[in-house]
C-alpha cells in the first residue's frame, strides 16, 4: 500500500519525476540503505518505524530528482547520504555510534564509476558531512584517504562545514553506549549492539555511469583508532561503471578481510553472472561461512538493484529504471 502510494507521488508530484529520461539517455536509477543488524518488528516502535521510513524516502527522492534532471550518478548519491547523514537515526554523521571513549569518530568514501576515481575519509570527529569530505578528497586533491586530524585540516581548506564534537552526540546513543559499560545491562547492549545503522548510497545515471558511497560512524566502543570497511575502496564501497556499483554495511573487519565490494564485482565482471548473483554467493555463503553478518545494496548497468543482507533486516529502498519505488526495512 504504501508502495503504491509512493509510486503515485511519483507520478503526480512533479512533471520531473519521469523514470523515462529523454531519449537516447540511460534509464537511471538508485538505491540507498540504513545499516543492516538485528532489525526486527517487535524491537521497534511505530513512530521510530514511520520516522525512518520517511528519512529513507527523503534520501531516495532526493537522489532520484538529480538523476532524472540529468545530473550525475555521483551527486545523487552525494546528496542522498548528505541527507542520512543529518538525520540523528542513523550510524553516519549526527547520530553516530559512540567509541569505547565516548567520542565520535566517522568513517566516509564514495567512488565514480566512469573513471574508477574515489575518495575517503576516516576517523574524523569534526566535519559535519564525512561524505563530502570523501568526496573533496576525491575531487580536490591527489590522494584516495585522508584520516583523523589531516582529513579534518584539509576540510577546513577546502571549505567544508566544521563542527564541535558535540554536534554529532544523541541521547539514544549516549544510552546505547553507557548501557554497553554496564554488565547488568548486557541483555539491552546485545539487543542494541547489532543495529549497524550505518548508510550508504548506488546510482545510475542517464549517462551511464554508476556511482557508490558509504557512511559511517563505524561499530559500538570501537577503540584506538579503529576503522572500519567503510572508508576502504573495495570493501565498504566499490563503483565501475563496466559493472557495479556497491556499498556495504556490516561486521566491518570480515568485510575488510573479504574485499567484499571488490570480490562481488569481480566475480559478476569475470565470471560474466548477474551482480545479484555474485552478491548472493558473497553475502549467504563467504560471509556466513566467516561468521559475518551485514549486507550489500548493488546496482549493475542496466539498473538492476540488488538489496542483499544475511541479517533479519537492513534498512533499504530503491527505485528501479522504471520509476518504481520501494522502501522496505524487515525480510520479506
Ligand atoms: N561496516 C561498518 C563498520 O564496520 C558498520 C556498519 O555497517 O554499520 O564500521
Amino acid at each position: 500500500m504504501r508502495e503504491l502510494l509512493i509510486i503515485l507521488l511519483l507520478i503526480i508530484s512533479s512533471p520531473d519525476m519521469n523514470a523515462e529520461p529523454a531519449s537516447g539517455k540511460h534509464p537511471v536509477a538508485i538505491a540507498i540503505h540504513g545499516g543492516a543488524g538485528t532489525i526486527i518488528k517487535d524491537n521497534m516502535s511505530a513512530e521510530k518505524e514511520a520516522a525512518i521510513r520517511a528519512k529513507l524516502e527523503q534520501a531516495l527522492m532526493a537522489g532520484h530528482k538529480v538523476l532524472i534532471n540529468g545530473g550525475d550518478a555521483l551527486d545523487a548519491v552525494t546528496i542522498a547520504i548528505t541527507t542520512l547523514e543529518d538525520s540523528p537515526l542513523f550510524n553516519a554523521g549526527k547520530g553516530a555510534v559512540y567509541t569505547y571513549d565516548g567520542s565520535n569518530e566517522m568513517d566516509a568514501s564514495i567512488m565514480d564509476g566512469g573513471n574508477l576515481n574515489a575518495g575517503a575519509v576516516a576517523g574524523v570527529s569534526r566535519i559535519k558531512n564525512p561524505i563530502l569530505a570523501a568526496r573533496a578528497v576525491m575531487d580536490q586533491s591527489p590522494h584516495v584517504l585522508l584520516s583523523g586530524s589531516g582529513a579534518e585540516a584539509f576540510s577546513a581548506s577546502v571549505g567544508l562545514k566544521l563542527v564541535e564534537p558535540a554536534y554529532f552526540q544523541t541521547e539514544f546513543r549516549r544510552q546505547q553506549w553507557e548501557n554497553s559499560h554496564k554488565p547488568a545491562t548486557a541483555a539491552i547492549q546485545s539487543a542494541t549492539d547489532k543495529w549497524f545503522s550505518t548508510v550508504g548510497a548506488v546510482a545510475l545515471d542517464q549517462g551511464g555511469d554508476l556511482a557508490a558511497g558509504t557512511s559511517t560512524g563505524g561499530m559500538l566502543n570501537k577503540r584506538w583508532g579503529r576503522v572500519g570497511d567503510s572508508p576502504i575502496i573495495g570493501a565498504g564501497t566499490y563503483a565501475d561503471s563496466r559493472t557495479c556499483a556497491i556499498s556495504a554495511t556490516g561486521h566491518g573487519e570480515f568485510f575488510i578481510r573479504a574485499a567484499v565490494a571488490h570480490d562481488i564485482c569481480s566475480r559478476a565482471r569475470y565470471l560474466k553472472i548477474p551482480l545479484t548473483e555474485a552478491a548472493e554467493a558473497v553475502i549467504h555463503k563467504d560471509l556466513v561461512g566467516m561468521g559475518a553478518s551485514g549486507g550489500v545494496i548493488t546496482l549493475d548497468p542496466s539498473g538492476n538493484i540488488g538489496l542483499v543482507f544475511n541479517t533479519p533486516g537492513m534498512y533499504r529502498a530503491s527505485i528501479d529504471t522504471r520509476g518504481k519505488a520501494t522502501i522496505k526495512i524487515y525480510r520479506p
